[in-house]
Formats: C-alpha cells, structure tokens, sequence
C-alpha cells in the first residue's frame, strides 16, 4: 500500500488549490494597525529619502576644493537638524550637526575630533575628500522606487519605511476568516474536571494562537465528540461563515474517525496521507464551496503538519508571499539506527556544535516541541550517526 503523498508534493497540490479560495479583498488601514497584515499592492515612494544631502556626523561642512588641511578658516554659519541653511559663503566653514541639511556650496563634512581651533576660526587637521560624512539626498531611496512589495506581512521595520516615505495608510488584505473544529469524544476543556477516559483538549488553543498569529480571524470553534451527525452538523455552520476549515482528529482509518465520512458527503475530499512523521493522516478537500484541511489529531503531528502544510496555504489564500521551507545543515549530536518507513521531522535543539535530539519522539508529547527550537529531517530509511550532517528547519522561520 503506498505510504501517501510525500511532503513536497502535498505542498505543492495545496498550494495548487489554493489559487481558486484566494480572497481577493482589500482594505485600508493606517499605518498604526497595519503590523502583521498582508501587503496587498506594492508600496512606492513618493519622495526620496533623504530628501536632500545631510550630515552623518556633527562637524564642519566645506567645499573640498577651497579648503586645505591646516589653514585656519571662519566658521560663517551653524546648521543643526531641522534648519534650512543658506548658501556657504565661499571660503569659510558651516558648524553642522548629525542630520542637517548641507548647505549648498558645501560637498564635504569633516569630523569636530578632526579639527582645532584656529587664530580666525577652526583648522583641519586631517586630509579629507568631497563626498566625506555626507549621506547624499535619495541614499536610502529614490523618489518612485518600490519600497515594499505586494504579499508581504508588514514588520515594524516595513512600517518606519513606508512612513519615510510619507504613508499613512497601508492596502492590505482583508483577514482569512477560519473555522476551527477539534474532534474527540475523549476531550475535555482546560477547567472542566478530568473524568476517567478524558484528556485535555489542547489542539484547540494551539491552533486557535497559530491562526491568531498569522492574522486570521477565528470565526467558529467548536469541538465534537466522534458522531457523524454532530460533525456534519459543526462542519456546515463553518462552512457558513468560514473561508477556509481546518479540524483536528477523526481523520485516519480508525471506526471513530468520523471526519473522513462526513466531508465526503458535504463536499469531496482529495487525499488524506502524507507520508511524513508525524502527521500522516491530512486530509484536504472542501465542505460545500469552502476548502477544508483535516489535521491529525495528535498535538504535536497537528502542530508539525500545520506548520509545513497549512501555513503555506493559508498564506497563499491570504495573498501572502509562500514562504519557503528555511533550512540550515548542522552535524548531528546524536545517532538514529533505526530506518523509518516515512521521513520524519523530529524534536530537535540547536546546539553550539550541533543539533540534539528530544528524547521522546511520540507524537503526543507536547513537551517536545516546547523543549525544540527546530525539526530535524530524517529522511526514509537514513541511518544517521553522531557527526553526520543533518538537515534542520528553525522554528524561529514560523513566528
Ligand atoms: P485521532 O486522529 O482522532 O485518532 O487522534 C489521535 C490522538 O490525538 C488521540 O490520542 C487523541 O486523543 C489525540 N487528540 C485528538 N484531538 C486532540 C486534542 N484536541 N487535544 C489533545 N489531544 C488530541
Ligand atoms: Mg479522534
């Protein structure tokens, strides 16, 4: 039996789909609430930055060609930031300080350690060159340059730029709106006494944090014991109100397992392995119109498979840039002799000489993937041993 599709081909079909969900809306936002929304068209500049040359450092400005080192020379004016400075009197110097305009005339500024104070004024002590300590009007950018492009998620340093360039509202995409629906009869809510059978609904909230960092809006949460009716029923008041439905649990080969079922008669679902470790039971299809992304149950393969496999989805339907998976390759602090069937994405911890790996690798333990500051790549049937270099994805990428 074929273990699914492997990772790259997942990622690739959702990424696929995605183009027909893509929301296609836009709003206007000031620049104050624009940090983490989408760019949704390119940002030009409508003035250069600088707007005109300025000092990098509080000095003298000169014209290079009149002036010498060690000549005494009148200081004729003082520019600080902010001041317009009238035009430099031929032969004299301009006291000027860290983000004043160069008076025009002026082509250099040298350094207040550079110089002494002088019979008539203040004498250069040092060789110096035009262009020295000026930043040239247009240094950062030039007037009609695109400073931002489309699909970025807007960072505080995105924000200074576009301001520097006199924006004070941003277009971007109006949020994903999602449904959320964790499945089994065996959960119960953080507060709620644990009665014999029960465990700890802990999807819910994980997911509810990934989607709110991503920007999305959580239209629905509902969570449902294993009943086919109860998960029709919740999967249909998502697709009501939800762009995109993701749920957890209920979707491997198990009789409880009713989401399977219950997809294929609301809408049609496309496949449902993913040949990775953890998370091979996804599924990925629609209810009614609105796509749908079955997770596995498992906290830690729900956590895993969302970051590999739906967070490029959900930017692409966001009018997000995909991001591609970052990876760095490191030497292997530990040894792994058994092959697995499937490539796995383990616990791991970035070291000052390596990458360690979390001793317990279920998939349910949740405490791995709070220890791991990253996922390990073993690929199907690799050995590894200690020293051998491994492939490893940062987790700091999915912030
Ligand atoms: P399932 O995919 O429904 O067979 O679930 C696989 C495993 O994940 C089972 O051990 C479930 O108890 C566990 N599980 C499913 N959903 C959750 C949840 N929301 N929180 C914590 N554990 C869960
Ligand atoms: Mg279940």
């Amino acid at each position: 039996m074929s273990l699914g599709l492997t990772l790259e081909q997942a990622r690739a079909r959702l990424l696929g789909c995605a183009q027909e969900y893509a929301l296609d809306s836009v709003e206007h936002v000031g620049s104050d609430q624009a940090l983490g929304r989408i760019l949704a068209t390119p940002l030009y500049a409508s003035v250069s930055v600088p707007p005109a040359a300025n000092s990098a450092m509080d000095g003298y400005a000169l014209c290079a060609k009149s002036c010498r080192p060690g000549v005494g020379y009148e200081v004729s004016q003082t520019v600080l930031a902010g001041s317009s400075p009238a035009p430099l009197q031929e032969g004299t110097l301009a006291r000027i300080f860290t983000g004043a305009e160069i008076p025009p005339g002026a082509d250099t500024v040298v350094i207040q350690e550079n110089v002494s104070p002088g019979d008539t004024g203040v004498i250069i002590n040092t060789p110096f060159s035009a262009g020295d300590n000026i930043r040239p009007a247009g240094q950062d950018v030039a007037q009609g340059q695109q400073v931002l492009t489309k699909g970025r998620r807007l960072r505080p340093q995105d924000l200074a730029l576009a301001a520097s360039v006199n924006t004070v509202e941003l277009a971007v995409r109006g949020r994903l709106k999602v449904g959320l629906l964790v499945t089994g009869a065996e959960l119960v809510s953080p507060g709620q006494p644990l009665t014999p059978g029960k465990i700890y609904n802990s999807n819910q909230p994980m997911l509810s944090a990934l989607f709110a960092q991503m920007g999305c809006e959580l239209v629905t949460q509902q969570a449902v014991s294993d009943d086919y009716n109860a998960t029709c029923q919740a999967l249909e008041t998502a697709s009501a109100q939800a762009d995109v439905i993701v749920t957890t649990g209920g979707v491997s080969v198990g009789d409880a397992d009713r989401v399977k079922a219950a997809v294929e008669s609301l809408g049609q679902l496309d496949f449902w392995r993913v040949a990775m470790k953890p998370g091979k039971p996804i599924a990925f299809g629609r209810v009614g119109q609105t796509p749908f992304i079955g997770l596995p149950g498992n906290p830690v393969s729900a956590y895993v498979t969302f970051q590999l496999l739906l967070r490029p989805f959900v930017q692409a339907l966001m009018g997000e840039s995909v991001s591609h998976l970052h990876r760095l390759e490191l030497p292997a602090n530990f040894t792994r002799v058994t092959a697995g069937r499937r490539d796995e994405y383990a616990r791991g911890q970035i070291t000052a000489d390596g990458v360690a790996l979390f001793p317990q690798q279920s998939s349910g333990a949740l405490s791995s993937v709070v220890w791991a500051d990253c996922l390990v790549y073993i690929p199907a049937g690799q050995l590894i041993r200690r020293g051998d270099t491994v492939q490893v994805l940062p987790m700091n990428q999915w912030v």
